[in-house]
């Protein structure tokens, strides 16, 4: 073989170890030892804006958003997929981290969220600018997203209204139980409308070594509200709340991640404190927000208006 045939089908086979290569080989990026212990990192500090450091999650699929809000990349074949952008301000932070880990933000192609209010999807607009991504909407969320205007049945209306999203170009919608495939990688979306009328939980594979586990990244379960707002008096706010919660305790799920990370005790879990790997974390986090969800509209009940 000529020797410049031979250095092309090196520089190939090289190219193609790099994307078949197990997880565990793409690992090998220099961190300091408070990047990965994350619980130490943001000790003390929970804020929406409070800078951390990317973190492994598993396979690849890194968390590189704040200490308070999840932001999560997944490296795969066809590019980077980024989940949430967290608030506004975030933006920056979020792209520092994707640059730590070696990654141009332009290798970013997909941006999905998890639900449609400020503090995810706050960053979004700025992100799909900077990166050129194209956002994939969950199920309920391309309205909202696209006009950057909140749903009215949201029961956090009133606030949300204060803190509007810029608009987002969507480049589709995925339907519920249907799946992105980005680099051969199956990101599957589900309706989940416990928190608000958008959330959507997103679940995927990713193997390390020879082990594989799905990720769920399952969507906020908590039922807040503005002032004033009864849920027994919206039925169908309730009934979409009890579908939500119903589709998160049966999603397929091996290692729980949710956008606020202390939900899900992540940084812990991350640090190694606390399994990482838990089969029945979405029924287990389904169950505790089923039971506060209960405890709201029993109360609710026997309060008078
Ligand atoms: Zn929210």
């Amino acid at each position: 073989m000529e020797p410049a045939l031979f250095a092309k089908r090196l520089l190939a086979a090289l190219a193609a170890l790099t994307l078949a290569a197990p997880a565990s080989t793409q690992l090998h990026i220099p961190r300091p030892q408070a990047e990965r212990d994350m619980a130490k990192a943001c000790a003390g500090r929970d804020g929406w804006g409070d800078p951390a450091p990317p973190a492994h999650v598993y396979g690849n699929t890194w968390y590189v958003g704040t200490c308070g809000i999840t932001t999560l990349l997944v490296q795969t074949p066809g590019g980077l997929v980024l989940f949430d952008g967290g608030i506004p301000q975030a933006a920056d932070l979020v792209l520092d981290n994707v640059r730590k880990l070696g990654f141009p933000p332009k290798a970013i192609r997909w941006i999905l969220v998890s639900h449609e209010h400020y503090d995810h999807a706050g960053a979004v607009a700025e992100l799909q600018r900077r990166t050129g991504a194209k956002v994939i909407a969950g199920p309920n969320q391309a309205s909202i997203l696209r006009s950057g205007k909140h749903d009215p049945s949201d029961p956090q209306a009133p606030l949300l209204a204060k803190a509007p999203i810029k608009p987002v170009k969507v480049a589709k919608t995925q339907a519920h139980g249907t799946a992105l495939v980005a680099g051969g990688v199956h990101f599957t979306a589900w309706a989940t409308p416990t928190h608000s009328p958008g959330s959507t939980s997103w679940t995927w594979r990713q193997c390390q070594g020879t082990e594989c586990r799905t990720i769920a990244y399952a969507d906020s379960a908590s039922t807040i509200s503005a002032d004033g707002y009864r849920f027994v008096d919206d039925p169908e706010r309730v009934k979409a709340a009890h579908q939500g919660l119903k589709v998160i305790a049966a999603l397929p799920c091996e290692i729980l991640v949710t956008p606020h990370p202390s939900a899900s005790d992540l940084f812990p879990r991350l640090s190694g404190s606390q399994p990482l790997v838990r089969p029945d974390a979405c029924t287990a986090y389904a169950a505790a927000a089923s039971k506060r969800f209960a405890e709201r509209l029993a109360r609710e009940t026997v309060t008078p208006k």
